[in-house]
């Protein structure tokens, strides 16, 4: 299949028809957020859908995200409880989707057979306008699965190049790290995924609320909440390894020997040999991490160096969020 590659910029008037029609037609179209790109079908042709699990090698017990473009269309497509109305507007459209319970003509396939399907209304220009013309549209990250995701066109071309009908190219995503997950179905908000929008602001907004054990631990864990909790992600194909600053000496040791390479943040950059480190942003702008994150993992896995050595962060902030994804894509050191 020959994919169309088009650019589009944010920044300027958005012509989306072409890709929106492919999307009615059926095709699969990969579509910048502000999280990552997604990989996106017309949330109720459910062959369309069946094709993004092919597509990324998915499995088919990890439910889609469904993307919308207003509040009207997110209660087509699931039940706001109404003490939520108010909150989910405020913090609407934006990097955070709500797990609610679903309407009934929603397909099983985008939900993984659950009864609650996560909505999210992305604030990205060029995927508002896309949802807005094309409706519903089911996207999970537009990667193969088990890759770091995708934050920029290259790396769609790379993974999905030759499998799908269109990517639109708009540059850098501007947060790099997928949604905030908060599934609002049960009594009590549950945090399922941390990502932009933080734990911290999170409790501020809702109060009580749930952070599961396999948030804070970050384990693959066996019979999940959310499907794509067990299985692994985001990793590079090269080992990589997360350390704690006081493995630093040790690790400065070997990585002659191992042909490795330090991933760190800028203010650390002069601990390390400088042909032996990947700066991934500043401690001091901490979302700068967030963003390079899975450009560095991809970067590292095409450079010259065999194994990977990525400082832990402080669990705070974004970093909480940044310390999640590592802890599925890094082994921990010793
Ligand atoms: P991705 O867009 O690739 O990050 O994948 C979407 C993720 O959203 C899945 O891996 C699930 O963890 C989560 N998700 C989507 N729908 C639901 C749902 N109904 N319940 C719980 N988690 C969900
Ligand atoms: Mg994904």
């Amino acid at each position: 299949m020959k994919t169309k590659i088009i650019k589009i910029d944010p920044l300027k008037e958005i012509e989306i028809s072409l890709p929106s029609n492919i999307l009615k037609r059926g095709g699969l179209v990969a579509f910048p957020t502000e999280t990552v790109y997604g990989l996106g079908a017309y949330a109720f042709n459910e062959e369309s859908v069946r094709r993004i699990f092919e597509v990324k090698g998915r499995a088919q017990d990890n439910p889609l995200i469904i993307h919308v473009s207003e509040f009207k269309m997110m209660q087509e497509i699931g039940i706001v409880p109404e003490k939520y109305e108010k909150v989910i507007q405020k913090l609407t459209p934006g990097p955070i989707t709500f797990v609610l319970k679903k309407r009934k003509n929603i397909p099983k396939v985008v939900t993984a057979g659950l009864n609650t399907v996560g909505v999210r209304i992305p604030a990205h220009p060029v995927a508002n306008k896309l949802c807005k013309e094309t409706g519903p549209i089911a996207a999970p990250s537009a990667n193969l699965s088990g890759k770091p995701s995708p934050t920029d066109a290259k790396a769609v071309i790379e993974d999905l190049n030759g499998k799908i009908d269109c990517i639109i190219d708009s540059g850098s995503t501007p947060f790099g790290l997928e949604s905030t997950i908060i599934d609002l179905s049960g009594d009590k908000p549950l945090i399922l995924r941390p990502g932009p929008i933080t734990v911290e602001e999170l409790k501020e907004i809702f109060g009580e609320i749930e952070i599961p054990d396999f948030i804070i631990k970050g384990a693959h864990v066996k019979t999940p909440k959310a499907p794509g909790m067990k299985y692994k992600h985001y990793a590079p194909d090269k080992p990589l390894f997360m350390f704690f600053k006081d493995d630093r000496e040790k690790i400065i040791k070997i990585l002659e020997r191992e042909n490795g390479v330090v991933i760190c943040p800028k203010e650390n950059v002069r601990y390390y040999p400088e042909n032996r480190v990947i700066v991934i942003g500043m401690l001091e702008k901490p979302y700068s991490i967030a963003q390079n994150l899975f450009r560095v993992l991809r970067s590292f896995d095409k450079s010259e160096f065999d194994v990977g050595y990525i400082e832990a962060f402080e669990e705070s902030g974004i970093l909480f969020s940044v310390m999640n994804r590592l802890k599925k894509a890094a082994t921990i050191w010793r």
